[in-house]
């Protein structure tokens, strides 16, 4: 194999109290073995554009066997491919041994994927990785940024390119495109132009990607606080109905279904703004919510009201069982959307039927303060002030501090 090229070095200024510095002390200790290593990934390029990375990851020349017998608190994961947590004081941090690349592709005949445990150097390790945003190399012992994939310029330009050919690494992991519209997103980055194309090219390619890959990006996306704008983005990039068919072809049946759907989603960009700490039990609920809802309605269909949990059910496990998200997601959810006619009963539930119910054994419930969450979001998608929640929320303190 002939020798990589030089990597462009440089000491970019940056917020250093960003550093975790027992992040620092692990890269140290491995630095003093005499392994190359840095730190990687979303936590150099958040640095670099000015934000707290809200966690540090680390890759070293080291072996895992090696980095697990430097650090008495620390443990291997993962089956496939062996990282290693190390614990430092009340982190964790995650140590990856520098991988290689998957064999080239030539672009007429690209496959998806699915072995990449083949260990690396350092630049082989930079080249596998997504964008150049996201290949950079951070030595925060030395200050020194290695760049082996013109990151740097695509930083200060705040453009995602992928590294390499677009068209190639979207379908070798499609998953790509869903991280591309996150990274536009959640960071504000432009994407480039052959991004773009590739993208929407090689979106019916989502369909061959692991299901619980995707469906952990799709919450990812859901958290980025621009839920409402990703949403958008995945319409026009033609790629919800390879992700989220049965949500497509329900926001196509009417205009109210989108208006609605939207209204949701920027409700919870604006709980998420304000730290809105949400799982995807939580956004379960709110990709299906609308639709359980108008399911639940007497004047849409005649039902009664003990075949609501299955109503909600139905519609959530379509979803549930491609993705392979665990049953308890399901429940949770569904318990979600059922307590909301208790929370706020809509007309068609009776006077007598209301007062028959004991808010108590509610709000006793472990999901009770998902429930209560999800009625916010409601109450300010459809524009309707807070009073009922600030209401729910005083009587569920009260019930609190009489259980304590
Ligand atoms: P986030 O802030 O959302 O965690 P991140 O960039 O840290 O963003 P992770 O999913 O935590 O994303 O992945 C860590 C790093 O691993 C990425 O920065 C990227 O270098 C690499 N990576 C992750 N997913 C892929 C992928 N599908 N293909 C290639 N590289 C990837
Ligand atoms: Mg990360």
């Amino acid at each position: 194999m002939s020798s990589p090229p030089e990597p462009t070095r440089t000491r970019p200024p940056f917020q250093r109290s960003y550093l975790n510095r027992q992040a620092v002390a692990v890269v140290r200790t491995l630095q003093e073995e005499g392994y190359e290593t840095y730190l990687v990934g979303g936590c150099v390029r958040d640095l670099l554009l000015g934000t707290r990375p809200k966690d540090f990851d680390i890759a070293t020349a080291a072996k895992p066997e090696k980095v697990r017998s430097l650090f008495r608190r620390s443990r291997m994961i993962g089956r496939r491919f062996q990282i290693v947590h190390v614990h430092h004081g009340r982190e964790v941090f995650e140590v990856s041994t520098f991988r290689a690349a998957p064999p080239k592709q030539d672009g007429s005949h690209v496959k998806i994927i699915r072995n990449d445990n083949v260990y690396g150097s350092s630049f082989e390790d930079a080249n596998r990785r997504d964008f150049t945003v996201n290949g950079l190399f951070l030595d925060p012992v030395a200050g020194e940024i290695v760049d082996w994939v013109g990151g740097m310029q695509d930083v200060q330009d705040r453009v995602l390119h992928s590294i390499g050919d677009p068209e190639i690494r979207f379908r070798e992991d499609p998953v790509r495109i869903l991280r591309l519209i996150k990274f536009m997103r959640r960071l504000d980055l432009a994407p480039g132009e052959a991004e773009i194309v590739a993208a929407e090219r090689h979106a019916k390619d989502l369909t061959h990607a692991a299901p619980a890959r995707l469906a952990e990006e799709i919450f990812r996306l859901l958290a980025t606080g621009q839920a409402e704008g990703v949403f958008e983005d995945m319409q026009a990039l033609k790629i919800l109905r390879y992700v989220l068919p049965e949500l497509r072809s329900w926001l196509r049946q009417s205009d109210d279904n989108r208006e609605a759907f939207s209204k949701r989603l920027a409700a919870l960009d604006e709980m998420t703004a304000n730290g809105l700490c949400a799982d995807y039990d939580f956004h379960l609920a709110v990709l299906f919510g609308v639709r359980a809802e108008q399911e639940f309605d007497p004047q849409q269909r005649r039902m009664k009201r003990k075949e609501y949990p299955q109503i909600a059910a139905a519609i959530l496990s379509e979803f549930q069982q491609r993705a392979r998200l665990p049953r308890t997601a399901v429940a949770c959810a569904t318990n979600i959307l059922l307590a909301q006619l208790r929370l706020d009963p809509p007309d068609h539930i009776s006077a007598s039927r209301r007062q028959s119910w004991n808010p108590e054994a509610l709000m006793a419930q472990a999901w009770f303060p998902l429930a209560l969450s999800y009625l916010k979001l409601r109450l300010k998608a459809d524009g309707r002030g807070s009073e009922l929640w600030d209401e729910w929320h005083q009587r569920y303190q009260v019930f609190g501090q009489s259980k304590a």
